[in-house]
């Protein structure tokens, strides 16, 4: 995920792209770059934020009526400023600014080099370029036909603009599983992620779709699609503010990635997961894919929500990897002791890939000797650095200070770890690996169907929005769940919560519960189903109030319960994937009616950067 904005027009392209730039950072911040054409392509492009590159750039304005601009989040290649976009093609007639991942560029990375091509970033959009322009010269064909077949044959997510040094007035833009929008004003066209950089220069917009190709001259624009069918262009009025577009339409980020949870989930698995051929890959971790095979013990280190997605992962790796799993939280392992041998396999969860208790207890680790790996969503970032090997999450950046879609993210990664070792292992059988590896495939359709139960998660939210306590339930699989649950609502709506293993409830909880309890049990049909209805009976006795999650079609706990949310079925060690959804929105509910600031709560970073 990344911001980009592209002119051609009358005016000075630099001015627009840096203001746009600045509106699409909240897409990603960890380079930038703009290309311009003063008699030839110019192109200056800086790791870190859109000022940064002002401060480069200086104050001799570079001239240009044409431009292409990017703020990128890195998914191939760290944050550098080589690896900044604009990218251009080998023989430096082409720039390119891309948004999304091309998945197949490694084969035809390959094919170019042996043509003697020569790369300098290790970009997946430096090699879509030079593709362009080798099929460009192979077939002598114009640049549109040549982006039309390069296209054709990539794999991949994509909105890209490129533009030509051969001719200044001409931008082509395409698109594929990433958004794009064209601005028409009057003699002049504006391309951008979304719309914030456009609005102040006109309202009616085009919003191209997947595999349609723009061709955008100083006095025309033309679509057409890969086939090389030409489209009418469909041209709309925003009716949008700015705070509204740059959220997506979502009234807060948290909302936003929410539902953004379906793509965040399959951008996680692109070019990683494909049940249909039984692949799995994860290119992220190969030296020692070994060493996690033969590994005799497993330590997870993490903090708040990331923590609870390795408390799933220990769920996950010993039942079907048959390893044993500790999950510790990083500012108590830190500071006692652990006991670590030489090539223990630690691995580290954290969104920021910041959080500073995480890297300590990482460097503690890697000074005694463990192979430290990394599950982290921004890439370049310094847990990414000191880690051995690891596996991206490639979620997208997260705004909201709650953690939504990168726990699902961890989740989907682990799991893919999770089941190549126990395939490696042989500790899973074949019908159960190939099961597994469709069920996860299937999760964004199920959290699809889930974000349509909001309505009804609002109307009981405003029910007990004034609770003073919480309490979340679960068992198995769903009892990490339940922790998440619980945070989510403490964090947001300040309400006390508690999550707890159902059955450890009458240890202690179960004192609490009274006619003016919550109770939130996580109850979906699975090994322990029998067991947790007897819980909520529990609850029941005392007078306790059930806000149940359970399967579609469930008809036994609606009968028990108060309030119940269903969710699709799902094998039972996925379920964490599509359960927590509902948690998520309750508790974005609460927050909201009672006032609370959801996307940036009290007390709270987004990343935390100190001890
Ligand atoms: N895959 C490209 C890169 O890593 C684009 C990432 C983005 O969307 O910012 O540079």
């Amino acid at each position: 995920m990344c911001g980009i904005v592209a002119y051609l027009g009358d005016h000075q392209a630099y001015p627009i792209l840096i203001n746009g730039l600045k509106r699409l950072e909240y897409r990603g911040y960890d380079s930038t770059g703009v290309a311009l054409h003063n008699g030839s392509l110019n192109i200056y492009k800086k790791k870190g934020k859109v000022t940064d590159l002002e401060n480069f750039v200086g104050e001799i304005i570079p001239q240009s009526t044409i431009g292409i601009g990017h703020t990128r989040w890195a998914t191939h290649g760290e944050p550098s400023d080589r690896n900044s976009h604009p990218h251009c093609s080998s023989g430096k007639k082409l720039a390119i600014i891309h948004n999304g991942i091309i998945e197949n560029y490694g084969a035809i990375k390959k094919d170019l080099s042996d043509k003697g091509y020569k790369f300098h970033s290790d970009t997946d959009t430096e090699v879509l370029i030079s593709f362009i322009e080798d099929i460009k010269k192979e077939n002598d064909c114009s640049l549109e036909e040549a982006v039309r077949i390069a296209l054709s044959k990539v794999v991949g997510a994509y909105a890209i603009v490129i533009m030509s040094a051969d001719n200044p007035d001409m931008l082509i833009a395409a698109r594929k599983g990433s958004p794009m929008v064209i601005g028409v004003g009057k003699g002049e066209y504006f391309v951008a992620s979304d719309a914030t950089p456009i609005i102040e220069y006109t309202k009616d917009v085009i919003y191209l779709n997947d595999d349609e190709i723009a061709i955008i001259t100083r006095n025309d624009l033309s679509i057409k699609n890969i086939d090389d069918v030409a489209l009418t262009p469909y041209i709309q009025q925003l009716d949008m503010d700015l705070a509204q577009i740059e959220k997506g339409g979502y009234d807060h980020f948290m909302l936003k990635e929410i539902f953004e949870q379906p793509n965040s989930i399959a951008d996680c698995m692109r070019g990683r997961l494909d049940a249909k051929k039984g692949n799995l890959v994860l290119g992220g971790i190969s030296k020692y894919s070994e060493a996690l095979v033969n590994s005799k013990r497993i330590v997870i280190i993490a903090c708040g929500t990331s923590w609870h997605a390795g408390l799933v992962a220990e769920y996950l790796f010993e039942e079907y990897c048959r390893i044993p799993v500790e999950v510790e939280y990083a500012s108590e392992f830190r500071y006692r002791n652990p006991v670590i041998n030489e090539g223990d396999i630690v691995i580290a969860i954290s969104q920021s890939g910041e959080t500073a208790d995480t890297m300590a207890a990482l460097e503690l680790a890697k000074s005694k000797g463990a192979i430290i790996l990394g599950v982290v969503n921004a890439v370049g970032s310094s847990i990414s650095r000191i880690t051995d090997e690891g596996a991206y999450l490639h979620a997208g950046p997260e705004i909201g200070v709650a953690s939504t879609k990168a726990f699902t993210a961890q989740l989907t990664v682990l799991t893919m770890i999770v089941l190549r070792i126990a395939d490696r292992k042989g500790t899973i059988t074949k019908e159960l690996y190939h099961e597994l590896l469709s069920e996860l495939e299937s999760i964004p359709e199920k959290i699809k169907s889930v974000l349509k139960s909001n309505a009804k998660i609002e109307y009981i939210s405003d029910l007990f929005k004034d609770a003073r306590n919480f309490l979340y339930l679960g068992r198995g699989f769903n009892f990490p769940v339940a922790l998440e649950g619980a945070l989510k609502l403490k964090e947001i709506s300040y309400i006390h919560a508690e999550g707890y293993p159902a059955a450890e409830m009458k240890h202690g909880p179960i004192a609490l519960i009274d006619e003016n309890m919550p109770v939130v049990v996580i109850a979906t049909s699975d090994s322990s189903y029998d067991k947790i209805i007897s819980n909520i009976q529990e609850v029941k006795a005392r007078k306790g109030i059930v806000i149940a999650v359970v399967t579609e079609g469930d008809v036994l706990i609606p009968k028990m319960a108060d309030f119940v949310i269903e969710v699709p079925a799902c094998h039972e060690a996925l379920m964490p994937l599509v359960s927590v959804v509902p948690l998520q929105l309750l508790s974005y509910h609460i927050a909201l009616m009672r006032g609370c600031n959801v996307d940036q709560p009290r007390n709270l970073a987004k990343s935390v950067t100190v001890e």
